[in-house]
């Protein structure tokens, strides 16, 4: 058996990000030299996911605006994760919400997604480096 490990690194401008990261975790597939097998992809921070879905910017405006109606940023003392001195207490709600990460067969060397299935990094406290694990596994 043969394992891949990579990290992508992101700092978005904004609080809130969704970035298609599907060609950054092709790139790895690709690298790994894995055939078939298995590919992680997490994020590895408690305020950001990684989740499947369609690259569509209605969808994409859609979650965001749901997010915010189920846990908005403001006022940041609604939450008592914030006593903390800290600010982020919505991200880690909309985090555990849209997921920690996805798995996706590795078959003949590339990603098996279904039809209009993108994967996504999720961004929630933007603005500092933060990171997405990608571990392939297989043959
Ligand atoms: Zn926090």
């Amino acid at each position: 058996m043969k394992s891949y490990r990579e990290e992508l690194w992101f700092n978005t401008k904004t609080r809130r990000a969704y970035i298609n990261i599907t060609p950054q975790v092709a790139e790895a597939v690709k690298k790994s030299g894995i055939k078939e097998g298995f590919c992680l992809v997490n994020a590895m921070h408690i305020t950001a996911s990684v989740y499947i879905n369609d690259d569509e910017p209605g969808l994409i405006q859609d979650y965001d605006d749901f997010l915010e109606t189920l846990a908005p940023h403001e006022p940041v003392s609604r939450y008592r994760h914030n006593r903390t001195g800290e600010d982020n207490g919505d991200a880690h709600i909309k985090r555990q919400f849209m997921g920690r990460e996805v798995v996706v067969a590795v078959t003949d060397g590339k990603l098996d997604l279904g039809t209009w299935e993108q994967i996504f990094y999720g961004e929630f406290d933007g603005r500092r480096r933060k990171r997405v694990l990608v571990k392939i596994i297989g043959e």
